[in-house]
This record gives C-alpha cells, structure tokens and sequence, in this order.
C-alpha cells in the first residue's frame, strides 16, 4: 500500500461523514456538510484537520492530504510535520514595505496555537526567532514536539504577515486556518521583548504529552454551541438539577475578573496544579457532563484529556477557540467581565461589567497591578483611592516587607511569600455541599 492508498482511505473516511443534502437541516446549521465525533464541519479543511488529528489510526500513518490539488503528484499526500524538505524555512519578501507601516504602534496581539507533530522543534524554534524579528513582533512563543503555541504583537501589516506565512508553512496548514489566530487590538509594545523557545509541553501542565497527548482531547463546541450549553445548564441549574460543571480551567486571578455565570472556578495559581486539582477533587466531577473553557482553548485541549483518562464523566466538552472566540460572537453573552491576558495589557473589555473588587475598600475594581514590593509578584486589585493612600502592594505582609526592604537598604534576600500566597492551598478542595450557583450578574 503506497501514499495513493493511504490518501484514498483518508478521502474514504472523510466521504463517509458527509451530511446527506436532503438531510441537512433547514432550521439553521444548514452550513454542516460533514459530522464526525459529534462535531459539525462546514468547511473541507476542518473536516480533515479534524480526520488528521483524531482519526490518523483509522486511515494509516500520513495525515490530512493537503487542502489543494489532491491529485497533484499522483494523489501523493503532502509530508506534514514531517521535517522534510517540503518544510519551509524562508522568510517573506517584506522589501515593499516601508519601516514606518512595519513598526507601526496601531495594531495588534495575535494568540493562537496549534497541536501537531513537530519533527525538529529547535529547527522551528529559530525559524520563529528569525521570523518574528524579521517582522519585528514581540512576544513569547512556545514550540515542542506536540506543537506551537504562540502570542505575538506588531503592527497590523506585520501580523498579517505573519498570519500568511503560518498558514502557508507545510507544517501547519492543513492544522491551522485563519479564525484559529485570536486577534485584538495591542502591538509590539504589549511584550518586554521576543522569547521564542522549545519546551516539553506547548502549555505547562506538567504530565508528559506522551502520557496524556492532545489526540485525546474532549470534543470541541464553537462559540454558539456552548453559548446553547450554558443556557441550558444556567436553567437547569436554577431548579437544582443539572449534571453538568461549567468548569473555568484558568489560574484564580484570571477568573476573579471575569467568568461565565455559575462556572466553577478552580483556586489554582498555575496550570501545572490543574491536574492535582482534577485529582483531588475527582468525585466532583463523577457522571457530570464538563463544559470546560479557558483564554484562548489550548489549555482546555490537553486539560479535558487529562480529565477524560480519569474516566469518571459521562463527557468533557471544550469552548472552541475560548473566551477569545466566544466574546468575538457573544460580548454581551454569558461570561461577564473582562479578559485576562499574559501581556501588558492585563485585560480585554467586552462588556462594561466589573465582577470584582478592591483589595482593602471593597469598591468595584479589576484593573491589576504588579505588587510594588520588589520580591513579589503577585498582581494586586487596589483602586486608586487605596493607591494614593499608599496600599500598594498585595497585601499588609508585602506593604510591611517593602518598608522593610527600603529602609535596610539591601542585604537578607526576603522570600517570595507572604499573606496570599500562603493563604492559598497548593490544590483546593472543593466542598460539593457549599457549591452554590451564581446566575445573576
Ligand atoms: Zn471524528
Ligand atoms: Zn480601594
Ligand atoms: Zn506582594
Ligand atoms: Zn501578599
């Protein structure tokens, strides 16, 4: 059996998801033309990115074959991820592009990821490093064996740049298409500096890929069908009698600022307690149906895999592309508040709602700051009235340090703890009878 068969058994598959014409419903989602693992597709490449990614055991060891010309070189799929020559390494002609539109502070952050076979992932990585600084797009990227995972800021000429040469790159593009990039207003400003690097993991959850991999990810709802599930589950919730957990997979400070209405919302300070967290609190989530979400969905893809090894739900479903996507369609939908980003912009705002408060007044505030003790940094909702009176830092612990540190000049390192951090349990448990459902604004 050569790559012909190969390629014909990947068609095969993907024919036989085919919605029947005369089947597809007229009352709305008449855009599906292929089902598969629940999921509806309406475009060929997302039917086979889906094929590739879940499937490649059932139609052999080549993924999706390439979107374009299929019949091309004999019905030869394209090598993706494969580190072959058909992996492009060049960099775009940008030479009629003047420096002013390329630097420009009018633009915007990307966020996007992609989970896929990486067969050279430091080759990857400095063809990113190049990339970026050719573009001159600051940010953090993370490359592994299991993927990319990036977020970059620069002008918008400089991120559609980039966008064009991700979606082109052999790598990626049967993987990757243009709604997987979340965009928002920002730039080059947005980030220190550029840090492109090759990790073990895309996003640090601390288990191994090989041990819980992406491939076996919960099923995947877009912004309108999860939007369905938590009208849904608000309803049902509000009589008392829902099976379902809309579980927030993202660090504390994050959701304290915004939040889907009812969601449970873990008190973890990093990702990699996430799975502990799911450990220790399994019998939460025994029989539930899980609706999971987090910022942009890549935590969600290996966080809902974690969760499905331990078999204990009846199923785990995940916000397709996160928040991002999901305010893009619903900014005045069910997650209210604002979003919190890893840059300098701290958040975005989609909706006028503030869900929480100042430190020490208790006033309506979600604008972070960094600590002002210098060993700290833990970020700090104190308003401006609180600021002026010099309450500054995360808590009364950090306030006494810092006075401390200023007036000893320096000399003793002082720890990086205080009242918040050791406040905080590593992984909380969570008290299945005090849950109580908060469905108002
Ligand atoms: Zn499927
Ligand atoms: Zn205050
Ligand atoms: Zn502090
Ligand atoms: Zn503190």
């Amino acid at each position: 059996a050569g790559a012909g068969a190969v390629f014909q058994a990947f068609s095969l598959f993907v024919k036989a998801k085919e919605v029947p014409a005369a089947s597809r419903c007229p009352g709305g989602g008449e855009g599906v033309r292929w089902r598969c693992c629940r999921q509806a597709f309406e475009e060929l490449p997302g039917i086979h990115r889906h094929v590739g990614l879940h499937h490649s055991g059932d139609v052999g060891p080549t993924e999706a074959p390439a979107a374009e010309a299929p019949g091309s070189a004999a019905g030869r799929p394209a090598a993706l991820c494969g580190g072959s020559a058909e992996v492009l390494w060049a960099l775009p002609d940008t030479s009629s592009i003047s420096l002013g539109d390329m630097t420009s502070k009018v633009g915007e952050v990307l966020l996007y990821y992609c989970y896929c076979e990486v067969k050279d992932p430091e080759k990857l990585c400095a063809w990113q490093k190049a990339l970026c600084q050719h573009l001159h797009l600051t940010g953090k990227i993370r490359v592994a064996s299991e993927g990319i995972n990036g977020t970059v800021g620069g002008s918008k000429v400089a991120t559609s740049l980039y966008i064009e040469v991700m979606l082109s790159q052999p790598l990626f593009k049967n993987f990757l298409c243009q709604e997987d990039f979340k965009r928002s207003a920002g730039g080059a400003h947005c980030f220190p500096d550029l840090r492109v690097g090759v990790f073990k993991e895309i996003v640090p959850m601390g288990i191994d890929p090989k041990i819980v991999s992406y491939k076996e990810t919960g099923i995947h709802l877009s912004p309108q069908e999860f939007h369905k599930e938590v009208e849904q589950y608000l309803s049902q919730a509000s009589q008392g009698q829902s099976d379902t957990i809309l579980l927030d997979c993202r660090n504390f400070y994050e959701s304290k600022i915004g939040q889907f209405q009812g969601c449970l919302a873990p008190d973890i300070r990093k990702f990699s307690y996430f799975p502990s967290y799911i450990d220790e609190n399994l019998e939460l989530f025994k029989d539930k149906r899980v609706l999971m979400y987090c910022t942009g969905g890549i935590r969600c893809e290996r966080g809902s895999a974690y969760l499905r090894s331990k078999a204990v739900c009846r199923e785990v479903y995940q916000l397709k592309g996160g928040i991002h996507k999901y305010l893009e369609e619903f900014p005045d939908g069910f997650y209210r508040g604002k979003l919190f980003v890893f840059d300098d912009r701290y958040a975005i705002c989609s909706n006028e709602d503030i869900i929480s408060a100042c430190r020490y007044c208790g006033v309506l505030w979600d604008q972070y700051k960094l600590c002002s003790s210098q060993h700290c940094r833990q970020l700090v909702l104190t308003c401006p009235s609180c600021c002026n009176k010099g309450l500054t830092a995360c808590c009364p612990v950090c306030q006494e340090k810092e006075l401390k540190v200023t007036s000893k000049a320096q000399g003793q390192t002082l720890k990086e703890e205080c009242e918040c951090t050791r406040r905080r349990p590593r992984v909380p448990i969570e008290c299945v009878s005090q849950r109580r459902l908060d469905t108002g604004k």
